[in-house]
């Protein structure tokens, strides 16, 4: 019975993850791995926030899909630098699909990096990418619960984007109640409710990712 092979791929993978934080901050980018379950609106989401970023700086892509190039293509309409990559059944990227996927990038034009990861709230949270920051989004499709049933997510991420809000009034979700789990599970988790469909509340959300791609800046300023 072979249960040891987790540890050391998980080992080999905070190696690699490290190299690609290296390589990412001496490039002075800023790179943020989404992750969600399935249908939590994390393209929509991309697109219209490269929509509202992309002529202040230059953004790049990394879109994980188990199968499909649609949400790349989605995205290369935006006119960004977009790399997919397919795990062919895998529920999660890790370190080294995200290393071939920087080495076909213009890392020297970007300042901002998206990484959409595989839809899944359970693994993509144990593997670091060497990513800045983890960002979670969950959406009011789905139960109010999801924070308390898959807690390491919301503790791995820096912020959490609470997706579809103009469809609150169709669902029993109980937004007041996602906050307060959240906070419990992360006391200083910064949430954004929005739709990324109709644009209300994305200003917050943007303003966010601006502050933290000038602060990136300063660091490889002074650094
Ligand atoms: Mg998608
Ligand atoms: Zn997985």
């Amino acid at each position: 019975m072979e249960v040891i092979v987790a540890q050391p791929l998980l080992k080999a993978n905070e190696e690699l993850a490290r190299q690609n934080r290296n390589l990412l901050n001496r490039r002075g980018i800023t790179t943020v791995n989404l992750i969600s379950a399935p249908g939590a609106g994390k393209t929509t989401l991309l697109e219209n926030t490269i929509g509202a970023l992309k002529n202040m700086f230059s953004i790049g892509v990394v879109e994980g899909d188990i199968y499909t190039t649609f949400d790349s293509e989605r995205l290369a309409g935006q006119g960004v630098a977009v790399v997919q990559i397919n795990t062919y059944g895998g529920c999660h990227l890790d370190a080294q699909m995200v290393a071939q996927a920087l080495e076909r990038l213009p890392l020297d034009k970007l300042k901002l990096l998206f990484i959409e990861n595989v839809g899944n709230l359970v693994c993509p949270a144990e593997f670091d990418l060497g990513e800045n920051y983890k960002v979670a989004i969950l959406s009011v499709s789905e139960g109010s619960d999801k924070p308390k049933k898959y807690p390491l997510v919301f503790q791995e991420s820096e912020a959490v984007v609470l997706n579809k809000i103009d469809l609150l009034p169709y669902t029993d979700f109980d937004l007041a109640a996602a906050k307060e789990q959240l906070k419990e599970i992360k006391n200083n988790l910064v949430m954004f409710p929005l739709s990324a469909k109709t644009g209300e509340g994305m200003e917050a959300w943007v303003e966010w990712l601006k502050d933290k791609v000038s602060q990136t800046e300063k660091l490889s300023v002074t650094g």
